[in-house]
């Protein structure tokens, strides 16, 4: 597979740790990044978030365009609810969650940066690195009360320690 048989690349968010390696796939059909977390990254050009990562980068930038998640801000990305785009606010300013919905209701739901595994929501342990403290605690409740969800199948995290590769089918 080439890059440029990529329908879609979601960026959770623009991190250095995130973001560095997204020349690689500047091929790809579209590179999906929150306007607002854009915005964000461009107000703080400094260790976080560095403009050469994605400065030859064609970004697709999107505004909300429904209702999910802690704050009501979110992307439906096919019109369909299938893939949702959540902003969860707190670790940057427009971090995403991708919800995948089955259409038996069942979900997979990625988070991100918005706790660090699974501990984190489990004993409700905030990320040291925020801009906002009491965003990324509201953020956290919603990543908590989703992944305890029974239509949960599976919620991961970007940098759990438990996390091993899989492929997910449900
Ligand atoms: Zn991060």
């Amino acid at each position: 597979m080439k890059p440029s048989d990529i329908d879609y690349v979601i960026i959770s968010h623009l991190d250095c740790d995130h973001a560095n390696g997204l020349r690689q796939f500047k091929d790809a059909k579209n590179i999906m990044v929150a306007r607002s977390e854009y915005e964000y990254a461009k107000k703080h050009p400094y260790i976080r978030f560095k403009k050469k990562w994605w400065d030859d980068v064609d970004l697709n930038l999107y505004d909300w365009n429904d209702s999910q998640g802690p704050f009501g801000r979110s992307y439906d990305l096919f019109g369909d609810k299938s893939i949702e785009l959540i902003n969860i606010p707190g670790h940057t300013a427009g971090l995403v969650a991708t919800k995948i919905t089955n259409s038996d209701g069942k979900y997979f739901l990625y988070y991100g940066d918005g706790g660090y595994g699974e501990k984190s929501w489990k004993e409700m342990v905030t990320s040291g690195i925020s801009m906002d403290k009491s965003a990324q605690k509201k953020s956290l409740e919603w990543i908590r009360k989703e992944s305890l969800d029974p239509n949960c199948v599976r919620s991961l995290a970007c940098h759990g320690i438990e996390e091993k590769p899989e492929v997910f089918e449900f």
